[in-house]
């Protein structure tokens, strides 16, 4: 057994719409892959609780926690034009963001080392006082104050790979510096927020990292940006915890998002955000599902987090894929990133 587990529960496949891209079946796919691969013989599971209205309130407003539950009871509906409830999404919600709770605890108990959370709805979009693409509750951000509030953490990376900005989670946190965002996404793609020259505002100047990448974007530049921009600003910020929204829609098959990641992207960006958790925080890591709509791209990718995570040598890697397309625009943009956090950071060259 490693010192890796997993969250999941049958209750995540209860939210859900009629042709929407955000269904059950991306989670009863990745299941399926980590049991056919034998990954998960080798993972701890970490049976989810339900979070408390209190808990979902450290982000969400009341009201708004009652509006979601009220649409539920009516049976569902449309909250915005992208973001469905059905009847039981309330409770998936609360068991999502419960999963990811359930999973720090586990983590700050020492039962395990890291934990990829396979909850659903996911989350990074959402905001206080309303959901937003595809999202109820903001899972990651609800976890953050958690470790906040319970363990009196006072420093807490949050790296969101998914190929869209998480508006909602750098919303939450932008003016304090107890939470450190950095996100890798798509530029001039959905919400349309994340610009390099957003940086945080008062206490939090300096602690928001947005690194906006071209479409066509693929594995080598990505870890470009992880081991030349994230990874000195989180030595330099010594993280006490370190959270992840992983959103395997950067995939190359994706079929919304533009970027070339393949698996051994994903392997690589999990590697690096491992460094930094061994070098900081006793190796604590907390992932949580986001976005990833090629239900096989997908699955191979969170495949490739625990092979990675869990230091397994499954070979989970695709056979062939596409090249990036991506060559010079890259530097420029690394470059207007580095010049923009270089007044907080020191870089690397
Ligand atoms: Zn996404």
């Amino acid at each position: 057994m490693s010192h890796t587990g997993f969250v999941f529960d049958p209750l995540y496949l209860e939210h859900k719409a009629a042709m929407h891209p955000e269904c059950p079946e991306r989670l009863e796919r990745i299941m399926a892959k980590i049991k056919e691969t034998k990954i998960l013989d080798h993972l701890q599971n970490i049976p989810p609780r339900p979070a408390t209205v209190e808990e979902i309130t450290l982000v969400h407003d009341n009201r708004y926690v009652e509006k979601v539950k009220e649409t539920c009871v009516r049976g569902g509906g449309y909250l915005d034009p992208d973001t469905y409830t059905s009847r039981h999404s309330y409770d998936a919600a609360l068991l999502a963001a419960g999963g990811a709770l359930a999973a720090v605890d586990a983590v700050m108990a020492g039962n395990v080392k890291n934990i990829f959370a396979l909850v659903r709805p996911p989350g990074h979009h959402a905001l206080p006082e309303r959901a937003m693409g595809f999202c109820l509750f903001n899972n990651i951000a609800i976890t953050a104050r958690y470790l906040e509030n319970k363990y009196n953490l006072k420093k807490i990376l949050i790296i969101d790979w998914d190929v869209h900005h998480g508006n909602g989670t750098e919303h939450i946190f932008y003016k304090e510096s107890k939470v450190l965002y950095f996100s890798t996404h798509q530029s001039w793609f959905y919400p349309g927020t994340g610009w390099a020259e957003a940086v945080g505002q008062g206490e939090g100047e300096g602690f928001t990292v947005n690194v906006p990448l071209k479409s066509g974007t693929g594995d080598q530049e990505y870890e470009t940006v992880f081991r030349q921009i994230l990874y000195p600003i989180a030595i330099a910020y010594q993280p006490e915890f370190i959270l992840i929204s992983a959103g395997q829609d950067a995939h190359h098959s994706d079929p919304i998002g533009g970027m070339y990641l393949t698996t051994y992207g994903y392997e690589k960006m999990t590697a690096i955000a491992k460094e930094i958790a061994q070098r900081c925080c006793n190796e604590r890591i907390v992932i949580l599902l986001e976005g990833g709509y090629n239900l096989e791209g997908q699955a191979q990718s969170v495949a490739a987090v625990f092979n990675t995570l869990a230091q397994l040598n499954f070979d989970v890697h695709e056979k062939t894929y596409p090249q990036n397309t991506v060559s010079s625009g890259f530097i420029n943009d690394l470059n207007e990133v580095k010049k923009i956090q270089s007044k907080y950071w020191k870089l690397y060259e």
